[in-house]
């Protein structure tokens, strides 16, 4: 079992009021908190080996590089890729999806089809809407049931050989739903299309193997894993990522240029243009070493055990309605309480210490199909405590109390 008490130490932004109460973090979906050993990686690689790298010849260049690198054999390790260039930095899910959205622009026809499913973040739509509108392809959708679960009947009858790419959340950030991804693949794979798997959502519970999975592109960002904000991965398979040209052009990604032709460097540096945010891929490693440490299995197990509690007490509540009620999900609670707005009871609730999200949760056609205008989302992380459930419910309460 987890020591929360020792494990809370290690997070300082834990310790403090808010409004006069102690706070309880509980916006764990939007991004985590971050442990002591996170901002000391950051503070550590200003304070001591500053420098730009790949291009030196000098110590602290060299330092700065073999730290860069040695995050990106982490991150390899903990995904399980094959190659360790199959792993490329990016600024976070968003700035991933639009490295692989605007390199299919060249691979796509008009009348080709891409399937993305109706519980996704806007950061896997749009950038799709966009590819379709500069190459004329469709965009089809896996529509979902009441419960929040993919409607994998609807997914076999999209299937075609017209489809090119299929583009799912591992795990959604409005509903918790873990979808199933492995036959979203499998079946994807039997028509030839490429399948990336929105990862933001999940990576802070589940380690995901990308080989045993077999998907061509898997996407996370750092902050909602312990990491710092700014920073995220690509993992490509390597076929794929030689497939796609490059997203930027600048230093970094050219193996020589001339004013008549340049060529462009080999993987991952085709993909990582310009100068990186070296402190945020350092602190990345950092973060997945911490919480390997913590491991995903008990992180996973006992976040489980908060979400059961925290459902069944919050269903306590009388007039509280929960959106994604799979018994597949992560530790995100969506919810309204009779026709009270989301966003009066997030207001009362922070003057009492609690932080949640209220709103679309940048997933705004999941809103529509309940038709509701948001919810209040409640997500636990492995630093939450029993307690602290205890202190929403009795904060949704008085809230309920006061604008009834
Ligand atoms: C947070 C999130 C994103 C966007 O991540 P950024 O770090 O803002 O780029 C995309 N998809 C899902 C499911 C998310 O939860």
């Amino acid at each position: 079992m987890l020591d929360i008490e020792k494990i809370r130490a290690d997070f300082p932004i834990l310790n403090q009021q808010i409004n006069g109460k102690p706070l309880v973090y509980l916006d764990n979906a939007a991004t985590s908190q971050k442990p002591q050993v996170v901002i000391d990686s950051i503070v550590n690689y200003y304070t001591t080996i500053n420098a730009n790298i790949h291009r030196g010849v000098h110590t602290l260049s060299q330092l700065a590089t073999d730290a860069f690198e040695q995050s990106r054999i982490k991150l390899q390790q903990h995904f399980n890729a094959k190659k360790s260039y199959e792993i490329i930095f990016t600024a976070g899910t968003t700035h991933s999806i639009n490295i692989v959205a605007t390199g299919f622009t060249s691979l796509l026809q008009k009348g080709d089809e891409l399937i993305v499913s109706a519980m996704e973040h806007h950061s896997n739509i749009v950038p799709w809407q966009m590819l379709c509108e500069r190459t004329g392809a469709v965009l089809k959708v896996i529509p979902m049931n009441q419960e929040g679960e993919l409607m994998m009947d609807e997914y076999d009858k999209l299937l075609s050989n017209k489809t090119k790419l299929v583009f799912v959340n591992h795990v959604s950030n409005a509903l918790g739903t873990i979808n199933p991804i492995k036959e979203i693949i499998d079946k994807a794979h039997q028509f030839g299309a490429a399948v990336l798997i929105d990862g933001a959502q999940s990576c802070p519970h589940i380690k995901p193997d990308v080989q045993t999975l077999d998907v061509d592109f898997y996407v996370a960002s750092a902050h909602k894993l312990c990491g710092p904000t700014g920073v995220g991965i690509l993992y490509g398979k390597e076929a794929w990522l030689n497939k796609l040209p490059p997203y930027q052009g600048g230093g970094e990604m050219i193996k020589e240029v001339t004013f008549e032709k340049t060529t462009y460097a080999d993987l991952p540096h085709k993909f990582e243009a310009g100068t990186p945010n070296i402190a945020g891929v350092i602190a990345f490693g950092t973060a997945i070493d911490y919480m390997n440490g913590i491991g995903f299995n008990n992180i996973a197990e006992y976040e489980n055990e908060l979400l059961q509690y925290a459902t069944k007490k919050l269903l306590q509540i009388e007039g509280l309605k929960i959106y994604g009620t799979s018994n597949h999900k992560t530790s995100v609670i969506s919810f309204n309480i009779n026709e009270i707005h989301p966003y009066d009871i997030g207001t009362i609730i922070d003057k009492l210490g609690v932080e949640v999200r209220t709103g679309h949760h940048c997933a705004q056609p999941i809103m529509g199909f309940y038709k509701i205008p948001g919810t209040v989302r409640a997500s636990f992380s492995f630093y939450n405590t029993f307690e602290e459930v205890d202190v929403l419910y009795n904060a949704l309460i008085k809230a309920k109390t006061m604008l009834s």
